[in-house]
């Protein structure tokens, strides 16, 4: 039989082994949403108002610590540690809705929140205007890129790209008179070149969905995705735990 003490180091040594594990699996989840309101048909890209809420809710409640994305980014950026429980919300491509349905939400709540607003999009209906881009930036909410035209970068040419990073951020900066620091890579779609044309367009940080297998890179922040089926709050603690993405697939960066 073995000895008690060889049986304890072997317990610590399980326990020390999985709170390694534990540390070095833990992201710090990036909200992506993009609808909050009520879809015509079917579709997973929607939030109910209600839902939207609870979760906000949750994250006040349960003293989540949610901060401004580009904090985040420079932690991410200088290599730095990130408090457990902190998380960034996101919205994608720049509907009316998150003004009239996100918006009041966050500002009761105190939330930052960061923006990526399709610049071709800018005042068409259902699209946020450029007054509506100018009050949320003014209320802390961070407007970045989702390129010009939402195109698929990984299809394009580099020089595509680096028009579409060069002319939405132009854009942004004319409505907001300040600089324009982030990006939404649309659908997540990244590639090298990609994050080239980002660099050299001026961006300090992109985010992507479910691309690139080592997490820190600046250039390519993953994101767990909001979408309708999350309204159940135990789903929604498990996507805002840090570790919902372990095991879930990873789409390579090409060079
Ligand atoms: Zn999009």
């Amino acid at each position: 039989m073995r000895s008690p003490i060889i049986k304890v180091a072997a317990f610590l040594c399980l326990v020390v082994l999985s709170c390694a594990l534990a540390v070095s699996a833990y992201e710090t989840p990036v909200l992506m949403y993009h609808h909050v309101g009520f879809p015509d048909s079917p579709s997973g890209l929607y939030v109910s108002p209600e839902t939207f809420e609870k979760q906000m809710e949750f994250l006040k409640v349960h003293r989540y610590r949610v901060v401004p994305l580009a904090e985040l980014a420079a932690l991410i950026r200088e290599k730095k540690p990130v408090p457990q429980k902190t998380v960034a919300v996101t919205f994608d491509d720049g509907y009316l809705d998150n003004f009239e349905n996100a918006f009041p939400v966050l500002k009761e709540m105190g939330f930052p929140a960061a923006l990526f607003m399709i610049t071709g999009n800018i005042g068409k209906e259902g699209w946020l205007s450029e007054e509506d881009l100018r009050i949320l930036d003014e209320a802390g909410i961070t407007i970045g890129s989702h390129t010009v035209s939402h195109a698929f970068l990984p299809e394009l040419k580099p020089e595509e790209v680096g028009k579409e990073l060069a002319a939405s951020k132009k854009k942004l900066e004319e409505v907001l008179g300040h600089p324009v620091t982030l990006l939404s890579y649309p659908a997540g779609g990244v590639t090298e070149p990609a994050i080239q044309e980002a660099r050299k367009a001026g961006y300090e940080a992109a985010l992507t969905t479910n691309y690139g297998r080592e997490k820190g890179n600046v250039y390519a922040i993953r994101r767990v995705k909001i979408s309708g089926n999350s309204g159940n709050l135990f789903r929604f603690w498990a996507k805002v735990s840090g570790y919902y993405h372990v095991g879930k697939k990873r789409i390579e960066i090409k060079q």
